[in-house]
């Protein structure tokens, strides 16, 4: 069995998070990290490892996880709009190999963001 990833095993427990939302297809918890006020990942239960290994079975997940990122949105009080980013690859910056959206609010943010 392939080793499970790093978000796999914030799913499973084996890695306290600060968990906000949780259904049978994602789950959604803090930014260890966090950029704003409000920096929460929505990230599939299925460790697809990034943007590019989606594939057209998985474009129903894609939706809920923006549908689910509204939703915590609101919870949030983000009221005055946020930002929701998939990087993607060395050049998109991603360094977790596990699909995740990133739900970013509570300030004034900038753009282009570098
Ligand atoms: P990426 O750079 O791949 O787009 O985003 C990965 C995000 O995961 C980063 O913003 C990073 O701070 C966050 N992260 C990495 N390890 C952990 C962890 O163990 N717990 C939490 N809550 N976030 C993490």
């Amino acid at each position: 069995m392939a080793e499970k990833t790093l978000f796999q095993k914030i799913a499973d427990g084996e890695i306290p998070s600060d968990m906000v939302y949780e259904d049978d297809r994602c789950i959604a918890f803090r930014d260890i990290h966090p950029h704003a006020p409000v920096h929460i990942l929505v990230v599939p239960r299925k460790p697809i490892p990034s943007l590019d290994d989606l594939v057209d079975d998985d474009r129903e997940l894609v939706g809920h996880l923006f549908l689910v990122a509204k939703q915590i949105a609101a919870q949030e009080g983000l009221d005055n709009g946020y930002r929701t980013v998939f990087n993607c690859g060395k050049e998109g910056q991603q360094t977790v190999p596990h699909l995740h959206l990133h739900l970013i609010g509570g300030r004034q943010l900038r753009w282009p963001p570098g």
